[in-house]
């Protein structure tokens, strides 16, 4: 892992390699930005790059000792703390080692390198004592801080960090990543583009949880209405085997983009604007018995459905309901 693997950061990296090359390197750094575009994946190699042996101008070896101690959590001059505990919080325990450990010198390296994979999960305390670092570091040590939510960081570290922002990632640039490193086809490649929202994190997250079977399942409950069948039975069938909260929240998510895209095609959109291309003619066909009012009432149907998954409501007792409202938008209107 080393900056040339990371896809769609391209100005967090070029900073970051000007401050390699530059040799001026801050105490602190905030990497901050949405969940799952990279920012771990490039403190890791920030941290190679900083320590590596072979000292390349802006960029790690990727190979030296010292690069694949990083690479396997095990370099004595790298410490890393992460939240935890059911609240997911960083307590002051672990801000207390981390200080202990900041005041000696570095073992191998040149420099003590400390990453804070949360800084927006410090309870206040900790925070407080981590501002006593931020603001009289030891001579040899890197802080790297990391965070998805700038609101929830103590402005007072903030101002102590040099802050690099990490986007979203381009819909093209997903897309080409997950074909080329993935081998996916098109189809799947742009439906997980357009579920993933930027992320490149989330993308993998769907592809390696099973999203796409899934998909396939959902999209074969609709290949069946040409056959008779009424759509909720079918989607019924399908729903029933997803026994995981998580794999239902998901199967829900791809029903609303494939009635999300009906929309889209009521309002006369290109295929490629759709989530499911590959649909175009099943739903052009399916919602022709639809207005544009009846599915957006599906679509606020779906967002409650997912609003009560996260009251604990058990999805099993409403799905039917739900289910048999997408059937017959015209006639029976006793929605869930
Ligand atoms: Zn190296």
């Amino acid at each position: 892992m080393s900056f040339s693997n990371i896809v769609g950061q391209d100005i967090a990296i070029s900073i970051l390699k000007k401050v390699l090359k530059g040799g001026r390197v801050a105490h602190a750094y905030l990497f901050a930005g949405p969940d799952g575009v990279g920012k771990s994946l490039a403190t890791k190699a920030f941290a190679k790059a900083l320590i590596c042996e072979v000292q390349k101008e802006e960029d790690s070896c990727d190979s030296c000792t010292s690069c694949k101690k990083v690479d396997s959590a095990s370099h004595p001059d790298v410490y890393w703390v992460s939240p935890s505990g059911p609240k997911g919080l960083i307590k002051i325990k672990e801000i207390k080692e981390l200080r202990r450990r900041a005041t000696f010198k570095p073992y191998e390296a040149r420099h003590n390198i400390f990453v804070i994979e949360g800084a927006d999960a410090l309870t206040e305390e900790a925070g407080n004592s981590l501002l006593k670092v931020l603001e009289e570091p030891p001579p040899e040590c890197i802080l790297i801080l990391i965070a998805s939510n700038l609101t929830r960081v103590l402005p007072t570290i903030l101002s102590r960090c040099q802050t690099i922002r990490f986007t979203q990632i381009s819909p093209r640039r997903l897309k080409g990543y997950l074909i080329e490193s993935f081998g996916l086809s098109e189809t799947d490649a742009h439906l997980l583009t357009s579920m993933a929202g930027g992320s490149l994190g989330r993308a993998v997250r769907f592809m390696e949880s099973g999203l796409l079977e899934r998909r396939g399942e959902i999209v074969n409950s609709f290949l069946k209405i040409g056959s008779g069948e009424e759509l909720a039975d079918s989607l019924e069938e399908t729903f029933d085997r997803f026994s995981d909260k998580e794999e239902l929240r998901e199967a829900i998510e791809l029903l609303a983009l494939l009635f999300r895209d009906m929309i889209f095609l009521k309002v006369g959109a290109e295929k490629d604007f759709l989530a499911n291309p590959d649909m175009k003619e099943v739903l052009e066909k399916f919602s022709a018995d639809f207005s544009t009012e009846d599915i957006a009432e599906v679509l606020q149907k779906l967002r409650e459905f997912t609003g009560y998954m996260d009251q604990s409501v058990n999805p099993k007792l409403i799905l039917p309901v739900l289910l048999n409202s997408i059937n017959n938008p015209q006639g029976n209107k006793t929605y869930v």
